[in-house]
């Protein structure tokens, strides 16, 4: 594991700089605005965004920006009609070149342990699912970023539907409207969706611009006011992107490792063919340097026989213990223990109780913090690993997709 400053330098001045996405977002708007009957669905813009919606395409006062996203974020309400501290004249320009448009909730479905699920249809062919999962003082929000996923990681639900899509920033905000409205959540006083977790379908860094922009809203104290470590995103491990995020924001990190060693890692997860896991510590480490006092979660998925036996967590405690020495703070690196979840089909396995306590107690005994993560919504499907959503189309899609990748130097040549 390298620990060099200067290389982390040289990686992160090699990242794509924030300016440029943040213009493409404006160039997008501008063009949207510009044909003639389509209107700017106002969960695209983040306050940044929506200020100079409101200063260059409606010659506004950008405070009426401020005004507009409490109405949305704080009070639920999407018809300009009803904004009622807005001019007349200005409600009818925004109904004129802006709107407000909600997922559409296909169905939702309480579990009997408080989990509550979502369907959303996003367009007449797919469907996402998010998830609130309360728990003693916090409600956490995992929320999805991609209609189906690509990266085909062998033990999770999401990849045996392939991918169609990446979600809008709309219809990824969309998602926690819908969430926190059904809860009557109210920033900074009814408090009931404390932390959003990027660990719905999808992965996130493979659609950076749109989830970085949606997390955005969600930490502003205009959008839904989270504090930058209540919003975690995971990755299944996209060195280059995150390396990108540590420029462009500021949340928490989860990396999906599943295995400690290459050769398994590589058969559970594709992706560590093109990232193998001393580049993806590294990139971990960088992340954490950018600003002292950060850590990282590593999320380890016990699959029975596969990576649950005592020489794996030996490993793993070798990599994180390597990960602290570098960013040179103690208890650094956590760890999460998700026993797997079963899904239709899966030729995977949940480890039996007396397994999962040993592999803890091993990563105990070494000073590890390893908190297994309880099963949550599991009689709903809303489990880690079970969210499906409804994916069609997805096959040509799933190509083009894979070429995309490939441009950017990101593909997984095993898919
Ligand atoms: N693509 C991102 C975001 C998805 S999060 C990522 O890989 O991190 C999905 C998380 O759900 C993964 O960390 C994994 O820990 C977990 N997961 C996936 N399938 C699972 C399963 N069948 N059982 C338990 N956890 C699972």
């Amino acid at each position: 594991m390298t620990t060099q400053r200067e290389r982390i330098d040289l990686q992160l001045a090699d990242a794509t700089p924030a300016t440029e996405s943040a213009a493409r977002v404006e160039a997008g708007v501008a063009a949207k605005s510009a044909v003639a009957g389509s209107k700017t669905n106002l969960f695209d813009l983040d306050r940044a965004s929506l200020e100079r919606f409101f200063e260059e395409t409606l010659g506004e006062k950008k405070f009426r920006a401020h005004q507009v996203m409490k109405w949305i974020h704080h009070r639920y309400v999407t018809d300009f009609a009803d904004m009622t501290d807005l001019g007349k004249a200005l409600r009818a320009k925004l109904e004129q070149h802006a709107e407000v448009r909600v997922p559409q909730v296909v169905f939702d479905k309480a579990s009997t342990d408080g989990t509550h699920k979502w369907l959303l249809g996003m367009d007449p062919k797919n469907a996402i699912e998010t998830v609130y999962i309360p728990d003693k003082g916090r409600g956490t929000l995992c929320v999805s970023s991609q209609v189906g996923c690509a990266l085909n990681c062998q033990f999770c639900s999401t990849a045996t539907q392939g991918f169609n899509r990446n979600l809008s920033t709309a219809e990824i905000i969309g998602q926690v409207w819908v969430a926190a409205r059904h809860l009557g959540n109210v920033p900074h006083q009814q408090r009931r969706l404390t932390n959003v977790v990027m660990m719905g379908m999808g992965e996130p860094l493979a659609n950076f611009d749109n989830v970085v922009r949606a997390m955005s809203i969600m930490r502003d104290d205009l959008g839904y006011g989270l504090a930058n470590k209540r919003v975690t995103l995971s990755t299944a491990g996209m060195v280059p992107m995150i390396d990108r995020l540590a420029l462009e924001s500021d949340v928490s990190l989860a990396v999906s490792l599943h295995a400690p060693n290459d050769e398994l890692r590589s058969e559970l997860v594709p992706l560590n063919k093109k990232y193998p896991i001393e580049q993806l510590m590294d990139a971990c480490v960088r992340y954490a340097l950018r600003k002292r006092g950060t850590s990282v979660t590593f999320e380890y998925t016990l699959m029975k026989g596969v990576n649950d036996q005592p020489q794996h967590a030996r490993q793993l405690l070798r990599l994180l213990r390597q990960f602290d020495n570098a960013v040179q703070m103690k208890d650094a690196a956590k760890v999460n223990l998700i026993p797997f979840n079963p899904f239709p089909g899966t030729r995977f396995e949940r480890p039996d109780d007396v397994a999962i306590r040993a592999f803890q107690k091993l990563l105990n005994e070494a000073g590890m913090i390893a908190p297994v993560r309880r099963t949550r919504g599991d009689d709903i499907d809303a489990a880690c690993g079970q969210l499906k959503g409804q994916v069609m189309d997805r096959t040509r899609r799933q190509a083009e997709f894979q070429k995309h990748l490939h441009a950017q130097g990101l593909g997984d040549e095993a898919a």
